[in-house]
């Protein structure tokens, strides 16, 4: 059973809601001029007409963190600043991928602590999305369809129709009652074929010629990585109050596998020398590396949003649909 709420009580429930959670949801950030998880209040806030810049990675796993404080003699946690929860408006590609890093983050040795305590605090409201945007590809990657999520919703002109299963939220809920069952894109625009890499091809197709032409295309920003909802690699570092200063901040910031340094390492060793293996590396954790380690299914969410990014217009899609041309070739040598 859902209800149909009209915007202004809907506004109302929002308001309340916030007394208990921070409340993210696609909106325009007017300061950095895109469509990313910001604050709401307002249900007219709330922008569906366009895919969001960047993805919900940034409220649970921030782009810039403070894990500790220090000085000569302690050492001392960050501590959270708000106590509430985390109320998210996202679509099903967004909610897969929630899943994806609570892999990598729950289930490579202890879980994350710094990750851990955020994310438990995240509750999710599936936002229905029927049509995609242009650069989607969920459908081939079966991300187009979520059921882990607290309520769902369908924004129609003038009313919302809500459907809140979990029972925090079922209590903020009332009114005219409506039955109401999210529904899930069928087809994308675009329709990836999911390249076979496994045990047997990996080294072949990792010696192919293909990746030479990312040497000149990819300038190594980064740009893919951070808007992508599913990369998780981070730097940690630590910050001196001054020059002479014992005191100071350790802070884990985003990093990311497309930019030339990554694989430096002290003394100046680089073990991926070129952008074409920076990228060959992207392509292998997202289509190989990720679902031999946690069996379940691929990194990538095929949300596109790096294809969005990309200064260059280098298309992760078509990168990843055009090696099925190498797989065979480099089968048959
Ligand atoms: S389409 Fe690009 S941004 Fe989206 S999950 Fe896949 S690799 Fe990441
Ligand atoms: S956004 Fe484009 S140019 Fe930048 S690192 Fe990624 S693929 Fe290379």
């Amino acid at each position: 059973m859902g209800y149909r709420i009209d915007n202004a009580q809907m506004n109302d429930i929002l308001a309340r809601l916030a007394e208990d959670y921070r409340i993210f949801a696609p909106a325009w950030d007017r300061q950095k001029k895109n469509v990313r998880f910001c604050h709401v209040t307002m249900v007219e806030q709330i922008v569906l007409d366009r895919q969001t810049d960047f993805s919900t990675k940034e409220i649970y796993y921030p782009i810039s963190q403070v894990m500790m404080r220090f000085s000569t003699d302690h050492i001392e946690d960050e501590e959270l600043t708000d106590d509430r929860g985390i109320l998210i408006f996202a679509r099903a590609c967004d909610i897969n991928a929630l899943g994806r890093l609570d892999r990598i983050f729950y289930d490579n040795g202890n879980p994350d602590y710094y990750y851990a305590r955020l994310r438990e605090k995240v509750k999710l409201a599936l936002i229905e999305c029927t049509e995609g945007f242009e650069n989607c590809f969920c459908v081939s990657l079966g991300t187009n369809k979520a059921e882990n999520y607290a309520m769902a919703v369908r924004f129609e002109e003038g009313s919302v129709l809500v459907k809140a299963d979990d029972e925090d939220l079922a209590v903020y809920f009332s009114g005219e009652e409506e039955p109401f069952e999210p529904e899930f894109v069928q087809e994308n625009r675009k329709r990836l074929t999911v390249p076979d890499i496994n045990k047997e091809n990996l080294r072949t197709i990792g010696k192919s010629e293909y990746w030479q032409q990312f040497d000149e295309r990819c300038i190594g920003c980064g740009g893919c990585n951070t808007v992508c909802p599913t990369c998780s690699c981070f730097d940690t570092t630590d910050i001196l109050m001054g020059e002479d200063s014992l005191e100071g901040e350790r802070r884990r910031i985003w990093s990311s596998c497309m930019i030339p340094t990554f694989t430096e390492t002290a003394g100046g060793t680089r073990f991926r020398k070129s952008q074409g293996e920076n990228m060959r590396f992207k392509v292998f954790h997202k289509f190989y590396d990720f679902k031999a380690r946690f069996g379940e299914a691929h990194m990538c969410v095929g949300c596109g949003r790096c294809d969005m990014r990309c200064p260059k217009d280098i298309s992760f899609f078509d990168t990843v649909n055009d090696l099925n041309k190498e797989i065979p070739e480099q089968n048959n040598d």
